[in-house]
């Protein structure tokens, strides 16, 4: 069989990569080995235009934010399901330090914040004693929709196969690569955080990073909104359902739930939820999270038959669908790819032991 494109690994990143391949026309086969606990079929799919205690915008939010929204919203009509909607957070600060450097941020004219007109509102359902605000808009893209039906696309059409790809069984030139019976032009690598075993890309700052999350029943919540107090309580797509989560470890010894995670979760729940709640859930999965925070997004220097669409890290849902397009575009009519994510950057580093 001849195609255009081998693509591994269905997550996200894969999914966005083969939806703008397809819509120009290229041909490609995904392989994908269908992992249960990987990032994007655990994600609560949140994108949060603000990081950090300050709020500060994230990189390229203004581009990203909307550029998802209508990704998600067309994505979701042509597989029709729901592809994205807007709960925007509901920030309960955990101290009078914290609720001081939001109103600050907010006096400042700092995008996506605002005061809440009438912060008590939240009583009847938390404990919270130093007020709440709001940071809008948020989206929430529902990848456990967007994931699924696009994989039941693939493989109706026959472009899906199940199977864990061996990097060993490749046979590269410059511009052919062989799998088995697959003979194709360029061979891309969307495979999460598998790739810092991957050896051609295995020397990239990769910065695995573990996040955890509990599944919890709470009917009595109004399903509107995603509240945070520490950790973000996000609804999930069935009334009733809610993601708590995440924590964000750089030293893990496994890639399983933990004891630690589970103790302060039900903590956090016993201290700020006035209902009745149930544990239903407990997961784990690795980000493939990099050192300076970047996507790795492109050809190898050496191997241009060789590519690589990786390094979401906690962002996946807003930069997989713009740098897919990105890459999609690159690789079709050759435009340039935004300089602080083309995996370029770090051609003197790819470039050892490659022969
Ligand atoms: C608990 C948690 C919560 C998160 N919440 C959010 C959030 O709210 N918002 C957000 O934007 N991001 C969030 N993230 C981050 C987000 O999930 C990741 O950035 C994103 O899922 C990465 O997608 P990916 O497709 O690049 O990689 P992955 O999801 O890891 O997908 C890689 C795919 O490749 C396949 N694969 C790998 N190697 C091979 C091989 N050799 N052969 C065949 N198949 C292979 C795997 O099976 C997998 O299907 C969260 C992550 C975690 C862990």
């Amino acid at each position: 069989m001849k195609l255009d494109y081998i693509i591994v690994g269905q997550g996200i990143s894969g999914t966005w990569l083969s939806y703008y391949l397809q819509k120009e026309g290229a041909s490609f086969l995904v392989i994908d080995h269908h992992d249960p606990n990987a990032p994007s079929r655990l994600a609560a799919g949140i994108i949060n235009p603000v990081t950090g205690r300050r709020h500060v915008s994230t990189w390229m939010i203004e581009t990203l934010q909307p550029f998802a929204w209508e990704a998600y919203s067309q994505l979701g009509r042509e597989l029709g399901v729901k592809g994205i909607s807007q709960k925007n957070i509901i920030d309960f600060f955990p101290s009078a330090q914290m609720r001081e450097s939001f109103v600050k941020r907010v006096e400042e004219n700092g995008a996506y914040v605002s005061e809440m007109e009438s912060p008590n509102q939240f009583l009847p359902h938390f404990n919270y004693e130093f007020g709440c605000g709001e940071i809008t808009p948020v989206y929430t893209a529902h990848l456990e929709n967007i994931i699924p039906a696009w994989r039941k696309k693939l493989v109706e059409e026959h472009l899906l196969r199940e199977e864990k790809l061996d990097p060993g069984q490749l046979t590269l030139t410059s511009d052919r690569v062989v799998f088995k019976d697959v003979e194709a032009r360029k061979i891309i690598f969307c495979d999460g955080a598998l790739c810092s075993r991957n050896p051609w890309f295995q020397l990239l700052p990769f910065a695995p990073n573990k996040g955890e999350a509990l599944f919890i029943d709470i009917p009595e919540l109004p399903h509107d909104r995603i509240y945070k107090k520490g950790m973000m309580l996000v609804p999930m797509a069935s009334p009733g359902q809610w993601w708590l989560g995440s924590a964000y470890e750089w030293d893990f010894k496994n890639a399983e739930p933990s004891e630690d995670f589970r103790i302060k979760s039900e903590l956090l729940l016993q201290q700020w939820l006035k209902i009745p709640y149930t544990i239903t859930g407990h997961i784990a999965s690795i980000r493939p999270a990099t050192l300076e925070r970047r996507p790795f997004v492109g050809l190898h220097p050496v191997l241009p038959s060789i590519g690589i669409l990786n390094g979401m890290g906690t962002k996946g849902c807003s930069l997989a669908p713009y740098f897919a397009r990105e890459l999609a575009r690159h690789l079709l009519y050759r435009e340039p790819l935004n300089p602080d994510a083309d995996v370029r950057r770090f051609s003197r580093i790819l470039s050892r032991n490659i022969s």
